[in-house]
């Protein structure tokens, strides 16, 4: 239930309160994953096509070989 948390921005705590952070009161915020952005998506998205392109000549290489 990664969602219902909140984060303290001041003493980076987490919390289940929706509106302040109990231990210091500061303002709370939900946590994003910074790591899933859709930029990162597409880059990691054309780096795993270069991936396979590169497969796929070692394999025709192989298969010309053979
Ligand atoms: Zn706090």
């Amino acid at each position: 239930m990664v969602w219902l948390l909140r984060k303290c921005e001041k003493c980076k705590g987490y919390t289940l309160r929706q509106d302040e952070c109990p231990y210091c009161g500061g303002k709370v915020h939900i946590p994003h994953p910074a790591k899933f952005s859709p930029h990162d998506k597409y880059i990691k998205y054309r780096q795993a096509l270069r991936g396979l392109d590169e497969i796929e000549k070692h394999g025709n290489r192989r298969n010309k070989k053979s």
